[in-house]
């Protein structure tokens, strides 16, 4: 579920490899004006950057590990393109120059101030943080915690979750996927600590709100606008649970104030527990990539040359998750996915040809540095709009028929796009709190920090015996996908308020050709020539907030 995105990953590849052409280019490069500097510069970036493309692809498709090799080689070249301080220096001082007052050139002169900057923490630092975060990902994939002295795969703990009536040995499970928390926890901390020196050297008060201003997110307004969605989501959240509770406490034969967060059906909360495979009947004997495509023709938009580039289906070596990644910045967009009978790969498909058609759509006349959404934000947007679609009521007579059987099924999905919208919510928040809190001061009892907000947005009791312990550190993205969540929630709130918008045009549903033509014009065309949040002015009339995320979903 990810835009494949190779120029904005974290600040951590080694950047000790020399690349003599260009250190012979930077004495020329003084007396250059803005123009001519990126007519040498952005021809070496493209190329190097649909190499690595290229190398991405064929690792994820076969799991090749020459592959694998020469991605991590480019993209080390690739890095090292947007790291020597003369020409960041020589980029600020045209940042400042008023005769440079082309709207695009300004942008352009942004996004390469960004990325330089960040590639500006010295070298010795970056290494240290990329070791410590290769250490840190063995040490997740090798840990097996025990049940009964016998060591469990995470993936034997979510089967658990998922089927066992016990309420002992669910209790049991969710303790033994707590266990690796130990072993990780102090290996973060050092990377706190690093991330947050890391921030300091370019002055910021660290390592989240780093993050935050290098890709034009406002730290306050971030919080605010998170702390104002989880207020007024509060009641519909509250009720959810209440039924969530009632469900489970008779499913596990325990009253509702004995329950713990082992009787949801993942290690975190953040899943539909009422969710049932009984949904997925509505696919069967669907073409999933036909039904797809014929929906995205409804809107004008034939994405036929996306689906015949793309790797569909499960094979040995494979990535077994989904993504979409656009090799060259000129047309060549692929998707890849697994699919299987299942509405989750409904909804997969449409979400990663969503993020395809965005990728299309930029203005072919867009320079090079400028064809890219200028965030994820809008283009989690467009493809979480589009995933909605394989819940809804309206949508499925479209997707997989309208015979009268799939009638009750079609209205448990839309109810269950509902219940998810509103569990994710809360599980975004409390990653976001937690995060802006774990940088700011790493040395608070986490845990007792962790609980307290799992209580005040998702509302599930603390379970005792849990002081001392490090429950914080168990979840992937706190150590290795850092800030990065709150996107995917902005995303839905960004895909609410586009529906308003399509709406108060008269384009009731996304199939449309009217709603194609709006999505094209106000969303994809203008690529990165403005920050996300003008983009979303530009496209809604408004800046993004969370109501028309709570008028769909919490009222
Ligand atoms: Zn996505």
């Amino acid at each position: 579920m990810i835009r494949y995105d190779t120029l904005k990953k974290a600040v951590c590849l080694l950047l000790s490899m020399v690349f003599p052409a260009l250190q012979s280019e930077e004495h020329e490069m003084k007396t250059h004006s803005f123009e001519q500097f990126l007519a040498e510069f952005v021809p070496q970036a493209a190329r190097k950057s649909t190499q690595l493309n290229k190398a991405s692809w064929i690792l994820e498709t076969t799991g090749s590990t020459d592959a694998a090799d020469l991605k991590a080689d480019l993209d080390t070249e690739l890095r090292l393109l947007f790291n020597d301080p003369a020409v960041y220096h020589k980029l600020l001082a045209w940042e400042k120059d008023p005769t440079l007052a082309d709207p695009l050139l300004r942008r352009q002169l942004n996004v390469l101030v960004r990325a330089f900057k960040q590639n500006q923490i010295p070298k010795a630092l970056l290494e240290e943080i990329a070791q410590k975060e290769a250490a840190l990902s063995m040490s997740y994939a090798t840990f097996r915690p025990k049940i009964d002295g016998k060591p469990v795969s995470e993936n034997d703990i979510l089967d658990i979750l998922k089927t066992e009536k016990s309420a002992v040995k669910r209790q049991q499970a969710w303790e033994a996927s707590k266990e690796i928390g130990e072993v990780l926890a102090p290996q973060i901390l050092a990377l706190v600590e690093l991330r947050n020196k890391s921030a300091a050297s370019l002055g910021y008060p660290d390592y989240f709100q780093m993050q935050l201003d290098l890709q034009e997110v406002d730290a306050k307004w971030l919080l605010k606008t998170l702390d104002d969605l989880a207020q007024k989501s509060d009641i519909a959240y509250g009720k959810l649970v209440h039924e969530i509770e009632e469900a489970q406490s008779k499913d596990f034969g325990v009253s509702p104030t004995q329950l713990g967060p082992w009787a949801w059906s993942d290690p975190f909360s953040q899943a539909d527990p009422l969710d049932t495979q009984e949904l997925d009947r509505l696919v069967a004997g669907v073409d999933i990539a036909k039904a797809s495509a014929d929906f995205y023709s409804k809107m004008g938009i034939d994405v036929q040359p996306i689906l015949a580039r793309s790797d569909m289906y499960e094979r040995p070596g494979k990535n077994q998750h989904a993504f979409c990644i656009h090799i060259d910045r000129t047309g060549d967009v692929r998707t890849l996915n697994n699919v299987k009978d299942s509405v989750k790969w409904l909804e997969t498909v449409l979400h990663e040809l969503g993020h395809a058609i965005y990728e299309l759509g930029f203005d072919p006349h867009l320079p090079w540095l400028l064809r890219e959404p200028p965030h994820m934000i809008p283009t989690e947007a467009m493809a979480l709009y589009a995933g909605r679609q394989a819940y809804r009521y309206d949508a499925l007579r479209t997707l997989v028929g309208s015979e009268k059987e799939k009638e009750p099924l079609r209205k448990k999905a839309d109810a269950s796009l509902k219940r998810r919208q509103l569990i994710f919510s809360r599980w975004v928040l409390v990653m976001t709190a937690f995060e802006s809190e774990l940088y700011r001061n790493p040395s608070q009892d986490l845990n007792a920090l962790w609980w307290s907000l799992v209580e005040k947005y998702q509302k599930i009791r603390p379970p005792k015996g849990r002081h001392g312990k490090w429950d914080w550190a168990t979840k992937y993205h706190i150590g290795l996908a850092p800030v990065y969540y709150f996107s995917y929630l902005l995303g839905e709130m960004f895909a609410s308020a586009i529906e308003e918008s399509l709406a108060a045009q008269g384009s009731a549903s996304l199939s449309s050709e009217k709603a194609g033509r709006f999505l094209q014009e106000k969303l994809f065309s203008p690529g990165n020539r403005m920050s996300w949040s003008e983009l979303i002015a530009h496209v809604t009339g408004k800046p993004l907030d969370g109501d028309a995320w709570i008028r769909e979903f919490a009222r």
